[in-house]
């Protein structure tokens, strides 16, 4: 399915979302359509063949939505394979939004503040029957002369909520609050200028200026605060963009010449200096250093770096001068894939917040009938009961207060700024989540599966002991040298440490033919006509291959010490075995206990034997294991654990785990440093550090519980407000100070997750 990626310019609040998905979803050739409030970004899926963008527009211009393509934004800069030095265009829209509101808000907001002032001081003074120090008339005179250029000038996105309404018949959030504020000045000033008016009709001296000035004041200020921490939530990604280099110096012939980095190619050879940055991903071919890669992973200890080891672009080199050899430059970085996943992440949509569109798309016309409705009945039922200059004033507070009240904005801010603070946040730990739906999924989490070799051990096993069948003819070298001769075709961690092992020997390695791999359980092939077998005990039962006494009692004690033994056959007899020893990782005791204080079930699963298995999981604290499960069948193990009603996280290395990883419902993959967009996997670790499972779960919960308290703050207000307002006694001048409340409070608790 064709996916594209627009910016969508014209959007106030959540309700904009909601009217463009619907508006979208109308055209058949469009399957789906996911627009983000916070990102202002909108992502169509298309059945078949893209819709082409002015068809798009042509949709949307009724309702006054504009889409662009996101070419300038940052993830398309950097899907395209040159440059990497990217900007970012929504940072610099809400630059510019912010350079047009600042001075009306605070125009708007220093005059509110001393009118709320007056207008507290009037209220106290008439409680305790004193006269206000300042004649009516003069009062509202002022008050006239400051609404005016309020209402008119900064006040100008409110009227176009009301032209919007008029001309599209949509509302929004600048709908209500524009058409609460000009009715306010409306009634007030046709009172300032025909008093003769408010004696025919009976009506109290009171106008509501205040109102508007008050209103707008509080709502302006309040968007600008939103703006700014809006620009916030950005950061991480602003911050990883910054990590980039901007040169590199790079060899042609003889000389180094100095290269902005979008002109680095593959093959490329860069020299990088102590305490300059790599400047792209590569191989170190000269020289030796320690990196400090705690910027892409969290992690704080330097890593040593020699000739022939992969090294990120955008880390620090920390030591020696080195020279690298460019394999990876623009959109297949590293850092250009991390981009990439917290861009995709930030512009995701969590399930939860499925609940708060629905509720704002019908908020706004159900308030607006609301209001008209409660102004209708205390025009009729009210003035029946009271007098209709009595129940004028009354009615129209209702209407403006209920307006003003309901504004959904805190509704659509609660869930899309969480998860953007929070996948950012996340992102600078070192902890890559694919999606919103993910990291909501990780709270429910009641049950880890560690994999063992390379997520719970190192994945760096040694040889420690090898053993021959007495009256087998054979050295120790050269049982090591056959193995090794038929592991070399096998990327097998144990394969890759039997044959550096023979290599470290000085053993010479030959060739073999008709091998075969047998994934979780060995190798088989012929080496110069003779048979071979490697692998699992099961393995060699499965060839019926005998048992034989004597190597019985050798691998007992080996794998109570938590070795792997590799039993090796010649000609279908057993000849001896490789053991070899794969230490758990210094943190995965402290990874463990922190999981199992969260009360979460932990599980090791591993195909090696039984015995080996029990011991490596009793040195990591582990208490139940899954032991000789063949890679096929590690899916079907997780399956078993979600059927015992378990919500199950599978950590795992992502290669020979990848049907578990999908058959979990989070899987977590460990990122061995170049690779971080891991397809089967949910969250990705970079660098490895287990613990991360633990912060990842954490995380998870800390999000959905803001969010919670986001969403409940913002029903609060609006639940409690409009029914106040209705029954007219809810100044709405205190509406708009409440509105603006929420949503700076839903904000500011959003940023939250920013530690
Ligand atoms: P894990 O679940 O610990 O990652 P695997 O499923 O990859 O382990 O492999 C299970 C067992 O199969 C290993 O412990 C080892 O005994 C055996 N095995 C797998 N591949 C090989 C190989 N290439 N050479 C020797 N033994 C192997
Ligand atoms: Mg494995």
């Amino acid at each position: 399915m064709i996916k594209e990626q627009f910016r969508v310019t014209g959007m106030t609040c959540a309700s904009c979302a909601a009217i463009i998905e619907r508006t979208l979803k109308k055209n058949e050739a469009i399957h789906s359509v996911a627009v983000n409030v916070a990102t202002e970004q909108a992502t169509v899926e298309y059945s078949n063949t893209p819709v082409a963008l002015n068809d798009l527009n042509a949709a949307l211009v009724t309702h006054g939505y504009t889409l662009t393509p996101l070419q300038a934004a940052a993830s398309s800069a950097i899907g395209q394979t040159k440059p990497v030095v990217v900007e970012n265009s929504l940072r610099k829209d809400r630059e510019a939004e912010m350079q047009e509101l600042r001075p009306k808000a605070v125009f708007a907001f220093g005059i509110a503040v001393v009118i709320f002032v007056l207008m507290i001081t009037e209220i106290v003074l008439q409680a305790v029957s004193k006269e206000f120090f300042i004649p009516m008339h003069w009062w509202y005179v002022m008050q006239f002369f400051l609404a005016t250029p309020i209402l008119f000038w900064t006040g100008d996105r409110f009227f176009a909520g009301i032209v919007r309404f008029i001309k599209y018949r949509s509302a929004d959030m600048n709908t209500l609050v524009g058409i609460g504020t000009t009715v306010a000045y409306v009634y007030s000033t046709v009172l300032l200028t025909i008093p003769e008016l408010q004696e025919a009709l009976g009506l109290p001296e009171t106008l509501y200026f205040d109102v508007t000035i008050i209103v707008i004041g509080f709502v302006l200020f309040g968007k600008y605060l939103e703006v700014r921490s809006k620009l916030k939530t950005g950061e991480a990604i602003e911050a990883l963009l910054k990590l980039q280099a901007t040169t590199a110096h790079v060899k042609r012939g003889e000389q180094i010449v100095d290269v902005p980095l979008e002109q680095v190619q593959v093959g490329d050879l860069c020299v990088v200096k102590v305490g300059e940055k790599i400047p792209v991903d590569g191989e170190v071919i000269e020289g030796s250093t320690h990196i400090d890669e705690s910027m892409l992973t969290g992690e704080s200890m330097p890593v040593k770096r020699t000739a022939g080891e992969p090294v990120i672009g955008s880390t620090v080199n920390k030591e020696g001068v080195i020279t690298l050899r460019a394999k990876h430059v623009g959109s297949d970085t590293v850092l250009a894939q991390i981009i990439r996943l917290v861009e995709n992440a930030q512009g995701s949509k969590a399930p939860i917040q499925r609940f708060a569109d629905i509720a704002s798309s019908y908020f706004v016309p159900i308030v607006i009938a609301i209001a008209m409705l409660s102004l209708l009945l205390w025009l009729t039922v009210g003035s029946s009961l009271l007098t209709f200059g009595q129940a004028l004033p009354l009615a129209i507070s209702a209407f403006v207060g209920i307006l003003v009240i309901a504004c959904p904005c805190a509704l659509g801010l609660a869930t899309p700024t969480c998860i953007i603070v929070s996948t950012g946040t996340a992102a600078r730990r070192g902890i890559l989540i694919k999606n919103a739906e993910s990291l909501e999924l990780a709270h429910k989490v009641t049950a880890v599966v560690f994999d063992k070799t390379g997520t719970l051990t190192q994945g760096k096993p040694q040889v420690t002991d090898i053993a021959i069948v007495s009256g087998v003819r054979m050295t120790k070298d050269e049982l090591l040298q056959a193995v090794a001769t038929l592991e070399q075709y096998s990327d097998h961690p144990l394969a890759t440490a039997i044959v550096n092992t023979t290599r470290d020997k000085g053993c010479p390695i030959t060739q073999a033919t008709d091998v075969k791999e047998i994934a979780g359980a060995g190798v088989q092939g012929v080496i110069t006509g003779q048979t071979w077998l490697v692998g699992t005990e099961a393995l060699l039962a499965e060839h019926s291959i005998m048992r034989c006494a004597e190597l019985d009692e050798q691998t007992a004690a080996l794998k109570a010490d938590g070795k792997t033994v590799v039993y090796v056959a010649q000609n279908k007899q057993p000849i001896g075995i490789l053991a070899l020893a794969d230490a758990i990782k210094s943190e995965a005791i402290a990874a463990v206990q922190s999981l199992q204080a969260m009360h979460i079930q932990v599980v090791m699963m591993t195909g090696d034997n039984q015995a080996t298995a029990q011991a490596i999981a009793k040195q990591a604290g582990i208490q139940e294991v899954f032991a000789e499960v063949r890679p096929e069948h590690k899916a079907a193990k997780v399956k078993e654990l979600q059927q015992q009603g378990k919500t199950v996280a599978m950590v795992g290395d992502g290669i020979n785990d990848a049907p578990a990883l999908v058959q979990a419902d989070l899987g977590i993959a460990m990122s061995t440093g170049t690779d971080v967009a891991i397809e089967s996997a949910d969250i990705t670790l970079l660098h490895g550090d287990i613990r991360k499972v633990y912060t990842a779960l954490q995380l998870s919960k800390r999000t959905i519980r803001i969010i919670k308290q986001n969403l409940f703050w913002a029903f609060f207000y609006n639940v409690i407000g409009i029914p106040l307002a209705a029954f007219g006694m809810l100044n709405p001048a205190f509406a708009g100070m409440a509105m603006a409340f929420s949503s700076v409070s839903v904000l500011t608790n959003s940023l939250r997750l920013r530690r």
